[in-house]
C-alpha cells in the first residue's frame, strides 16, 4: 500500500470525526459518514459516548486542547461530525434509559449541547451531528444526520 500524505510540517484534512469507541457499531458508522455524507478523508477521534468528550468535564478540556492543536492548528479542519450511538455504555447502556424515545432524546440534547460548546470555542468550525440507533431484535444498526 502506498500512501501519499506527507508527514512533515502541516497538512489539510477538512473532517474531524468524534465517535465512540464501541466495536458493535464503528464499521456501519465509518461506511455511512464515506457513503452517505461522501466523507473520505478524516481524521478520527474515539471516546467513550463521544459528545461526552465535550460536554463533560474533566474531558472537555483536554479534548478541546487537542482538537484546536492537531484538527486546527496541523491540520486545518473546517468541520466535525460528532456520532453518539443507542445502547452506549458510557450513559448505562439502553436500561439506564425508560424508553427509546428518553434515550434518543438525552444523546440528541447531548449532542446539541457538544455542537453549542464546540462553536463557542472553535470559531467557524461547522458541525454535524449523526446518531447510530440499534435494533436489538435483528442487531441492525440505522444512522441518521440528527
Ligand atoms: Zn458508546
Amino acid at each position: 500500500m502506498e500512501f501519499d500524505f506527507k508527514f512533515k510540517g502541516k497538512h489539510h484534512c477538512h473532517t474531524a470525526i468524534l465517535m465512540c469507541v464501541d466495536f458493535r457499531f464503528n464499521s456501519e458508522i465509518l461506511k455511512f459518514i464515506s457513503d452517505e455524507l461522501k466523507v473520505a478523508a478524516y481524521d478520527l477521534w474515539a471516546f467513550p459516548g463521544a459528545a461526552k468528550a465535550i460536554t463533560d468535564e474533566p474531558a472537555r478540556e483536554l479534548f478541546l486542547a487537542k482538537l484546536k492543536a492537531v484538527g486546527v492548528d496541523l491540520h486545518s479542519m473546517e468541520e466535525v461530525i460528532i456520532v453518539n450511538h443507542a445502547d452506549c455504555g458510557a450513559y448505562g447502556g439502553r436500561k439506564a434509559f425508560s424508553s427509546l424515545q428518553e434515550e434518543t432524546a438525552a444523546h440528541k440534547k447531548d449532542l446539541e449541547e457538544a455542537k453549542r460548546l464546540l462553536e463557542s470555542s472553535i470559531p467557524g468550525i461547522k458541525v454535524r451531528l449523526v446518531y447510530a440507533d440499534l435494533d436489538e431484535e435483528t442487531e441492525k444498526v440505522f444512522i441518521d444526520v440528527v
